[in-house]
């Protein structure tokens, strides 16, 4: 068996097709998109064809409405500071989730330790889901903000963002939504959806590393988180990184072109695996909601009684790559904030994995993942 690649909620490989469209603007067309001579132009211009793929890729009436960004953390950042600092004077309450990734969370932690800002965190369900009664019941005369992911990195869980949005829309209060994990599991509606702001990151759909994008319902203001020049139309200093966004923008038109597909194969695949999963084992539990409210691509188990960090390491050793909670929660021993969130027994949230496919994964990789945990399981169990 080869390498078993089975952490694409982490990041994905880039495309064959994004590489060779990026590839000219390393060396061929590499003038600063800011100059005025002629390659300069040329590089601006495939910056603003870029734009025009992003915002029709999420469904933004205006090009000028992305913003882009070194990732789906600075776009978060962008969003939670540049809104709050911008309406500082209105209120000084924002709206979140207890299980909001870290982005979310520790620009949250920031405007509340130097800008005094006050932060609800709205409890889930055992699955992982916010109550929009309880969003309601939070809605302070103070609130400028509310920030709910659209799916949960760990456990998948997609969340009610239509309704929230309308009770935002209500209150006269911006709603912002980290969709990073959306791209090439379902198609993206700034429009339909109704939300304010919205962030997204290439490497999670086929792209390159370190670029991703926000989207600004037009209108409405930002303060900017960097200083500098006036790239962005103010809104964020520095050069644009060319290839990356012509590689972003390549990787959202294949995206769209091929979502129904890869969709379908990610369904049928994460179906086959749970039911292997909890057929094969006894003391398992599924984390995260039931099919629909679920990321085609997740599959969160917890095995009572096991430690996920011997468990990956085992898995690791046979060539099987997945994940503890997030990449980010990995290597540190404290059970992630998502699964403590959910109210998971600690005898079950130490012994759980994530699993998170992609649309190269086959029945035969999973099936060997079943009987290699399996070897791992019994082996660790006669300890
Ligand atoms: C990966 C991820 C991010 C961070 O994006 P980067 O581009 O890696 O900075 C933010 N939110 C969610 C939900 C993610 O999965």
């Amino acid at each position: 068996m080869k390498n078993i690649y089975l952490d694409h909620a982490a990041t994905t490989p880039v495309a064959q097709k994004v590489i060779k469209a990026m590839k000219p603007f390393y060396q061929a067309d590499f003038a600063n998109p800011a100059s005025a001579h002629l390659p300069g132009q040329k590089s601006a211009a495939a910056i603003e064809d870029a734009r025009e793929i992003i915002a029709d890729f999420l469904g933004a009436e205006k090009a000028e409405e992305i913003i882009f960004t070194a990732g789906g953390t600075e776009a978060d950042n962008l969003a939670l500071k540049g809104v709050a600092m911008a309406k500082a004077e209105e209120g000084k309450h924002i709206i979140t989730s207890q299980i909001e990734h870290h982005a979310v969370l520790k620009s949250c932690e920031y405007l509340e330790k130097h800008f005094d800002f006050e932060i609800t965190y709205l409890s889930v369900d055992e699955n992982g889901l916010v109550d929009p009664e309880e969003l309601k019941a939070q809605i302070r005369e103070d609130t400028i903000l509310i920030s709910i992911m659209y799916a949960n990195n760990e456990i998948g869980s997609i969340q009610p963002i239509k309704e929230l949005v309308e009770i935002a829309q209500t209150n006269e209060i911006l709603f912002h939504t980290d969709a990073v994990q959306i791209p090439g599991q379902f198609k993206l509606d700034v429009k339909n959806l109704g939300v304010d702001l919205l962030s997204i990151s290439a490497h999670k759909f086929n792209g390159p590393k370190g670029v991703g994008a926000l989207f600004v319902k037009k209108g409405i203001e930002l303060v900017p988180q960097m200083s500098g020049g006036s790239q962005e139309r103010k809104r964020r200093a520095g050069t644009v990184n060319l290839a990356a966004v012509v590689g972003m923008g390549k990787a959202a038109t294949i995206t769209a072109s091929n979502l129904e597909n890869k969709k379908e194969k990610l369904l049928a695949l994460r179906e086959y695996f749970i039911s292997e999963l909890l057929t094969n084992f006894k003391d398992v539990k599924l984390n995260g909601p039931e099919a629909e409210l679920r990321l085609p691509a997740n599959i969160n188990i917890a095995f009572k009684n096991f430690n996920s960090e011997s468990l990956l390491f085992n898995l690791s050793l046979n060539k099987i790559a997945a994940a503890a909670g997030s990449a980010c929660a990995s290597g540190s021993l404290n059970v992630s904030h998502v699964l403590e969130a959910i109210g998971l027994e600690k005898d079950y949230a130490q012994g759980s994995i994530r699993f998170s496919l992609g649309q190269n994964n086959t029945k035969a990789e999973i099936d060997y993942v079943i009987k290699t945990l399996k070897e791992i399981t019994t082996r660790l169990e006669s300890l």
